[in-house]
């Protein structure tokens, strides 16, 4: 599934002339403004392009991605993002989407990663830990491991609701947006809802 460089900008060209050629003012209204409705933060994964799975268009979906879809309180990139999307573009759902198969998901459970990877993906690696009775029951380890990927969703959603930002947001105004835990299964492309009612 390797593509060559030279076919990105031989398909760019084909895309933008049947988008120009279904609707002639697609990229003029596109220009003028971004007025997405979504906050997508979700893993690197090349496999996790979440407009693809959503058919949803440019324009549709504001982007934060890293790899296994960590909330850092500390990363000033996920917060600088997350700050626009609620305080300018006022999005309406904020999704922490993760999937099953995550490379940063194995890592973080067999430690095998080493460097600045290892040191991003070590709280999946507590995360592990702190729910390894309910992992050990799981004997088969890809079902364990797509247990660990539904805990990290869920506890990045916990880690959402600790920013500021969030806090902030709901102090004015409660159920302006609502916040969703998602996991893709790569294997038959559909979206795992996760429950996350009781989280605070
Ligand atoms: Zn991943």
């Amino acid at each position: 599934m390797s593509l060559e460089y030279s076919h990105l900008i031989s398909n760019n060209r084909k895309w933008a002339e049947s988008k120009k050629d279904s609707n002639p003012d697609y990229f003029n209204t596109l220009s003028l403004r971004q007025q997405p409705n979504f906050l997508y933060i979700g893993c690197s994964d090349s496999r996790m392009p979440l407009d693809t799975y959503t058919s949803t268009e440019p324009g549709e979906l504001f982007v934060h991605r890293n790899i296994a879809n960590q909330v850092s309180v500390t990363d000033i990139n996920l917060l600088s993002v997350l700050d626009y999307a609620v305080n300018v573009l006022r999005v309406k759902h904020i999704i922490v989407c993760g999937h099953y198969d995550c490379g940063g998901i194995r890592a973080a459970y067999q430690n095998s990663a080493a460097g600045l990877v290892g040191n991003w993906i070590s709280p999946i690696r507590d995360l592990a830990i702190e729910f390894q009775s309910e992992l050990d029951k799981i004997e088969d380890e890809n079902q364990r491991l797509n247990r660990l990927s539904e805990l990290n969703v869920i506890r990045q959603t916990e880690n959402l609701m600790k920013t500021y930002v969030i806090q902030d947001a709901l102090q004015k105004c409660t159920g302006c947006f609502e916040i969703h835990a998602w996991v893709l299964d790569l294997s038959t492309g559909l979206i795992n809802e996760l429950d996350i009612r009781d989280i605070k």
